[in-house]
């Protein structure tokens, strides 16, 4: 049977999902489930026990044989400890057991988990607890089940946790809005997201031979090719058969996993390439992209290739992001980011619109905090991607409704005087699939905005814990002012325009990719926080933890820990870089630069014996020779600058970004220029070309 065929039956095969569990629970068990997902009701152990002893056995009948609570600590990727179902019978034999409460708690030895201090100053231990929202799934023989990591005094350890916490905030100050115009339906507002996720493939015996691809994920190395993606060939290009069974074979395993993979096509960079799904709720939406990432490295595994989800693995052509879709949308089915077709929807989506824009305006600056690391630095504002300073755009059409509410002037769309809030109808505003504006960190793209700062191999969950918390705290203002108000529609116009009046400036239609934008913006008081060692600083400051604190989605603490580990997590990740520099530049690029000069010199001694001219061998020779020696001088800076690295975490960050980087960039030139001038057969490594155009 075909593929196609067997498909709705693939689709969610490894998932413990909401059919299955209808399928195998007591109907007093499932309704109990049911409304513990829906109003945030705890489970009794009875119920536990009787899901647990449902997952295993149909885990077991799947062919697992152990379980594992699956979380997110605050590296960014999943963690996983194994746990057999076996139990000893007591005559020799084992049963396969699986209880209630190991379902509901388990207690990882989590000491080598980064706290940023929280367990260091609370407790020393963290637990996991099961996240009832995300369904368990078995992964390589095991039964996965989403948890929460948690420190014993109640501190989030993880990804997940925070992020449930914004869904419900968000989800309350929505509520809160949505009653204003008369809803009285909508119990819950959903945060939708659809992350699309870029990756490069390489072939495994290249990579193999490529010791800073293997260390840190990018080449540190390598000289322009002939080629590139001048060319624009490669984008939506015919996909090659060996990147086609791939892509074949990594759809199947996401569907089996429950994951909406919907798109896939070749990206701009030669050996580029993206998959999207189709948008879920966020808390599912995190969990599948990181499954999704950890499914793409296995599935290049089996088909003798590398997946690179750096955001740079090559200098020159384009980076990889994760272009993050967000919007929200009621349990009844309506999106809250649509224009609507009654002058009461379309106040309503003013109101969002204008919730969403003074909040990106007031928190740009943690917004860009949320995309800030090492291997994005290399990505933002590298003409390929959005710059590090944050503005949104609406497209024409929304322009010239928030104009006309700014200006109280004519709208040319409608031929009115100008657009009265809560009477009038808005003129179409088409949902924008063609991507009029790639270049913008924020775009409206008709019924969403597309957040595309996030770097190809980070977690989804800290932008989106922005953005919902900045939703929720610009609602909470606007409900707590109209909730008293007596002239709802009155007031509700004057709060919109003196909205879009006061924050005008973080909206912009140009290119962001132009050098003029960035003095433009700066007229306009945007921050340009233009590396990592700039925005990291942002997670602490007094507006943004007061933000978090009033919200309940992060303590002080929480987001100072936070703050911390990115901060250390930027110096050790240019340590490495910098060390796997100095290792392959004395251990491969100068053995082998110093072998292929003298093999030249030998026959240019040679030639001349012959009274041959040797005009290449000297003359290369002496390049050669001049570029080892500023090679080694490069080294040697860096090794004595990575001697010197400060102690005190925020100094030695800054001094990893202004010094160290320097000194890499500076030995790479080099390096680059060698590898230009010496014989293929030569060089230690594989070339871009190689890696690029192999597959
Ligand atoms: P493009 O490359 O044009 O941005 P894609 O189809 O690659 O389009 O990605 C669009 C993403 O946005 C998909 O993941 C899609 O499911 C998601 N999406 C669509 N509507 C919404 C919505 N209302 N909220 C969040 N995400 C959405
Ligand atoms: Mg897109």
């Amino acid at each position: 049977m075909s593929t196609a065929s067997k498909l709705p039956e693939l689709f969610g095969c490894m998932v413990f999902n909401e059919e299955t569990m209808k399928d195998r629970l007591s109907s007093a068990s499932y309704k109990a489930w049911k409304q513990c997902i829906t109003d945030g009701t705890s489970l009794d152990l009875s119920t536990a026990n009787e899901i647990a002893e449902a997952m295993k056995q149909w885990a077991v009948e799947k062919g697992a044989t152990h379980f594992t609570h699956w979380f997110q600590p605050m590296t960014g990727v999943t963690a996983e400890k194994h746990d057999s179902f076996i139990a000893p019978t007591g005559t020799g034999r084992v049963m396969m057991e699986f209880s209630g409460k190991e379902l509901v708690r388990g207690e990882p030895d989590a000491s080598s988990f980064p706290s940023g201090g929280l367990r260091a100053t609370f407790e020393a231990r963290g637990y996991t607890a099961w996240d009832p929202t995300s369904f368990a799934f078995i992964k390589e023989g095991s039964l996965c089940i989403p948890t929460v990591f948690c420190s014993y005094s109640g501190h989030a350890l993880d990804k997940k946790t925070p992020l449930l916490r914004s869904m419900d905030e968000v989800s309350r100050q929505s509520v809160r809005i949505l009653r204003l115009f008369g809803d009285n339906e909508t119990k819950r507002v959903i945060c939708h997201v659809g992350p699309e996720q870029e990756y490069f493939l390489v072939d495994k015996k290249l990579y193999n031979q490529r010791k800073d691809l293997r260390m840190t994920g990018r080449t540190l190395f390598g000289a322009k090719p002939p080629r590139g993606q001048e060319l624009d060939d490669h984008y939506y290009g015919a996909i090659k058969p060996r990147i086609a069974a791939y892509m074949k074979e990594l759809d199947e395993t996401l569907w089996s996993l429950g994951v909406l993979s919907k798109t896939k096509h070749n990206e701009a960079a030669p050996a580029q390439h993206e998959m999207a799904p189709i948008y879920t709720d966020v808390n599912t939406a995190c969990d599948h992209n990181q499954l999704t990432m950890e499914v793409m490295k296995k599935v290049a595994d089996k088909h003798g290739l590398v997946c690179l989800l750096h955001e740079k693995p090559f200098a020159g052509v384009n980076g990889s992001g994760k272009h993050d879709n967000w919007s929200l949308g009621t349990d009844t089915g309506r999106n809250l980011f649509k224009p609507g077709s009654t002058p009461r929807q379309n106040a309503r989506f003013l109101l969002f619109l204008a919730a969403f824009i003074k909040g990106v305006d007031d928190y740009q600056d943690f917004l860009r905090a949320t995309v800030a690391f090492a291997g994005n630095d290399r990505r933002l504002g590298a003409l390929e991607a959005p710059p590090a300073v944050i503005s949104v755009y609406l497209g024409d059409e929304l322009n010239a409704v928030v104009d006309s509410i700014i200006n109280d002037t004519e709208l040319h769309a409608t031929g009115k005087r100008n657009l009265e809030i809560g009477v009038d109808v808005l003129p179409a505003i088409p949902q924008d699939t063609t991507d009029r504006n790639r270049t913008s960190p924020m775009a409206f793209t008709g019924n969403k905005f597309e957040f595309r700062m996030l770097g190809s191999s980070q977690s989804i969950a800290g932008p989106n814990i922005a953005l919902n918390t900045i939703m929720a705290e610009e609602l909470k203002q606007f409900a707590d002012e109209l909730e008293q108000s007596e002239d709802f529609n009155g007031d509700l116009h004057k709060l919109i325009r003196r909205v879009f009046t006061e924050h005008q400036r973080i909206i912009f239609s140009g290119n962001n990719y132009d050098e003029a934008w960035l003095a433009e913006a700066e007229r306009r008081g945007l921050p340009n926080l233009a590396s990592t060692a700039d925005a990291l600083p942002m997670f602490t400051t007094k507006k943004n933890v007061d933000l978090f604190v009033r919200h309940g989605i992060y303590t002080e603490e929480e987001l100072s820990a936070r703050a911390e580990i990115h901060i250390e997590n930027y110096t050790k990740v240019i340590s490495i870089e910098a060390n796997t520099m100095v290792d392959m530049i004395r251990h491969e690029i100068l053995p082998a630069v110093s072998g292929f000069s003298s093999e030249l010199c030998g026959r240019a001694e040679r030639k001349t014996i012959m009274g041959a001219s040797c005009r290449y061998e000297t003359h290369t020779a002496v390049q050669i020779s001049e570029l080892t020696d500023a090679l080694l001088e490069a080294c040697e800076k860096l090794e004595d600058d990575l001697v010197d690295v400060p102690s005190e975490p925020t100094t030695a960050m800054a001094y990893s970004h202004d010094v160290l980087l320097a000194d890499m960039e500076a030995a790479r030139t080099i390096a680059d220029k060698l590898e230009s001038v010496t014989a293929r057969e030569y060089w230690p490594f594989p070339v871009y070309a190689d890696l690029l155009f192999s597959v």
